[in-house]
């Protein structure tokens, strides 16, 4: 949770205040508008068609992957594909089990319930889902003590879309019921700019492709922060040049919002010169690491490595991070003559 401290950082994946009124807007509807993730789509797709055709609810489906690449948005067009309802919850707001047996009863036959953050169930709370997804029944416990008895209860068959940014902390039980699974991946250049210029025309936003280009490149394979840039430089252009984005507001824009031309920013420098300066390239353990940056482990693993692993710029060992040569060169450091034991 951003704090005093930690203010939100504009190229987090994880939304911020600013996105909700931009999200309504380009949140892609239809499959047709959803960019990129070609073997997710197609294999979602046909998933849907079928269920449609028999005229049965969807499978269970798990997405997991880093914030901002687009999980909620799927589970929208899920429920708008298969012209169903939505019903959305996340793991750390039902808190009892008595939460989630409210919103399973209360879903009507192939409506889709989204769970996000579903790691972070409750186990007692999880439990509950064992049954639901399976054999779509609650076990309501009428009375108390010596004199209770279970109650079955059946639920209308729905479909559970489920999404991570931590598939390695979902637990076997609940995986296993999830018929669906699917890992989004960052984004390549060529789908950002598509998403990009999209943003810009609903917007009415003018932009070269050469300034779409800069923040393709700096976006962190990431719509989120590739919407939430494009809005920044918008702001920039109106301000500083004539409203239009060209290669050089977007590189000025960027610049002045402290964001390279690889997509880090301050807080990814200040973790990687640690590592590099502090620690002679590691390995180094997490704890250590989140100390030196007052920083969360969990948004250190959730949110900034899983980037700067895509780069090519950490790897991560048994006894902990190493910076690679790629970080050595772009930091302008010398590789030391005897390389870091990396195993
Ligand atoms: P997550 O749930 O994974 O954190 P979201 O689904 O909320 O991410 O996506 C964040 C924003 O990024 C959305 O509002 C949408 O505008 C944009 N977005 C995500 N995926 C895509 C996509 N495949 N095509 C176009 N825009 C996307």
């Amino acid at each position: 949770m951003p704090d005093q401290n930690n203010p939100p950082r504009i190229i987090s994946g994880q939304a911020i205040d600013e996105d909700a009124r931009l999200d309504a807007s380009v949140r892609p509807k239809s499959l047709a508008e959803y960019i990129g993730q070609k073997r997710v789509k197609d294999n979602i797709q046909i998933a849907i068609e079928a269920a449609r055709s028999r005229g049965e609810a969807l499978d269970h489906v798990l997405l997991y992957g880093p914030p901002g690449l687009g999980k909620t948005t799927l589970a929208q067009i899920i429920a708008h594909e298969m012209n169903v309802p939505i019903k959305t919850s996340a793991g750390p707001l039902l808190d009892r089990k008595g939460d989630l047996t409210a919103v399973l009863t209360g879903l009507e036959a192939r409506e889709v319930f989204f769970l996000d953050e579903i790691h972070r169930l409750q186990p007692a709370v999880e439990e509950v889902l064992y049954p639901a997804m399976e054999d779509f029944r609650v076990d309501l416990i009428i009375g108390q003590g010596p004199g209770a008895r279970v109650h079955p209860f059946p639920l209308a068959h729905f479909t559970l879309v489920g999404a991570t940014t931590r598939a390695g902390l979902i637990t076997a039980p609940l995986r296993s019921r999830f018929g669906i699974v699917h890992r989004l991946d960052f984004y390549e250049p060529a789908d950002l700019l598509i998403i990009l210029h999209r943003s810009a025309k609903i917007l009415n936003i003018q932009m070269d492709e050469s300034g779409a280009e800069v923040i393709a490149r700096r976006c962190r394979g990431t719509p989120r922060v590739a919407n939430r840039l494009l809005r920044r430089t918008r702001d920039f252009a109106e301000v500083r040049a004539a409203g239009r984005i060209t290669r050089e507001v977007a590189q000025d824009s960027l610049r002045m919002l402290g964001v390279d031309e690889s997509g880090l920013d301050e807080v990814d420098r200040n973790l990687m010169l640690a590592l590099l300066d502090k620690y002679a390239g590691g390995p180094v353990g997490l704890g250590t690491l989140a100390a030196v940056l007052s920083e969360e482990e969990d948004a250190i693993e959730e949110i900034y490595e899983p980037y700067l692993m895509q780069i090519g710029m950490i790897d991560r060992t048994p006894r902990g991070r190493v910076a690679t040569p790629r970080a050595y060169e772009y930091f302008g450091r010398q590789l030391p003559k005897r390389q870091p034991r990396l195993f």
